[in-house]
């Protein structure tokens, strides 16, 4: 039988490369991709270090967002042609439910779990995904910036538009810029015409974050970002905050905003509860949204993006048999952008 190589989990903090079966010949609607680059998240060092609350069967394949090239494709494929560039959406939707058919597959009723996470993911050389699932890589864009599209990229596409609804000339707070999500935030707001601040925990960090379109740059270990936001809207607060660094920051991002301004969250990486202040919230009217992933418009957006010049900040490329180099350098502090891996 016909092996390809797979990345696998065998436990907490414990990655093999194996050869293991390579998937059959695709079946009705679905399409053979050979995997080219794998975007790494955070979702990924929580998937390696082990998190009790994931339902999962190990070994498992890792890698949450891809691109490749289709090389094969199944009966009644219509929108996909061996040979295409494509990337993967990364959760298995049932494409049946309300959520699904509204275009809204991270609210999927019947998901059947994020790759990499909860079932087999990227990190393989060949994966079959229904053709509903892979979107169109346009050309000008390359496989590796393609990769950070359906998470990194779609998330923030989904964040700031879908659900902030930024505006152009509005003034946005990311948090944390030097990350792969705060970077390609930095950069859509500016693509609008938005002014942005941002967060940092270095002088070098800060620098590039200028260099990427950052207006203003607060190292957060060196001063207090509320009373920094404050001083830079000239005590109004901002209208957007982007929010995924979690308890930390989470009241101080509210004190950044002003009446009725919209605080966006997708992460908690410094701890998951907080308290608030609830009055706060009604008297000063915050809106405050929780996002997760996001939907195929979405990618498709994030690649037209790419296409047009908004690209990912890539900070490093590793071999898939550095995986868990990539995971550590994503840990670091030093990170500045995207990391990815390829195969
Ligand atoms: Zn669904």
């Amino acid at each position: 039988m016909h092996s390809m190589r797979a990345l696998q989990l065998f436990g907490d903090r414990d990655l093999r490369l194996e050869e293991v079966a390579a998937p059959p010949h695709p079946g009705p609607g679905e399409v053979q991709v050979r995997v080219h680059a794998v975007g790494l998240n955070h979702i990924d060092v929580w998937g390696f270090r082990g998190m009790a609350f994931a339902k999962r069967k190990l070994p498992l394949a890792v890698g949450a967002e891809a691109s490749g090239a289709v090389v094969a494709v199944g009966e009644d494929v219509t929108h996909v042609d061996v040979g295409d560039r494509v990337v993967m959406y990364g959760a298995m939707t049932c494409g049946h439910c309300k959520a699904c058919r509204e275009g809204r597959d991270n609210l999927c009723e019947n998901v059947g779990g994020v790759l990499g996470f909860h079932i087999d993911g990227f990190a393989r050389d060949f994966v079959n995904m229904p053709q509903r699932l892979v979107v169109k890589v346009p050309d000008g864009v390359s496989l590796q910036e393609a990769a950070c599209a359906p998470v990194a990229f779609g998330t923030v596409q989904h964040m700031l538009f879908d659900n902030a609804k930024l505006e152009p000339g509005e003034t946005i707070l990311v948090h944390a810029g030097g990350s792969g999500i705060g970077t390609a935030a930095i950069k859509m707001a500016k693509a609008i015409g938005c002014t942005v601040i941002t967060t940092v925990g270095d002088d070098d960090k800060g620098a590039k974050a200028k260099l990427i379109g950052a207006d203003h740059v607060i190292n957060y270990r060196t001063d207090r970002f509320e009373g920094v936001v404050r001083k830079l809207t000239g005590r109004k607060g901002v209208d957007v905050v982007f929010e995924h660094v979690g308890a930390d920051t989470w009241n101080g991002s509210l004190l950044c905003l002003k009446r009725g301004g919209r605080l966006v969250t997708c992460g908690s990486t410094s701890g998951v509860s907080t308290t608030m202040n609830l009055m706060q919230l009604f008297q000063q009217q915050y809106k405050i949204f929780g996002s997760f992933g996001c939907t195929l418009a979405n990618i498709e957006q994030s690649l037209h993006k790419m296409a047009t010049g908004i690209t990912p900040v890539i900070d490093a490329v590793f071999d898939v048999a550095d995986y868990a180099q990539g995971l550590e350098r994503l840990e670091s502090r030093k990170v500045f952008g995207k990391v990815i891996v390829t195969l």
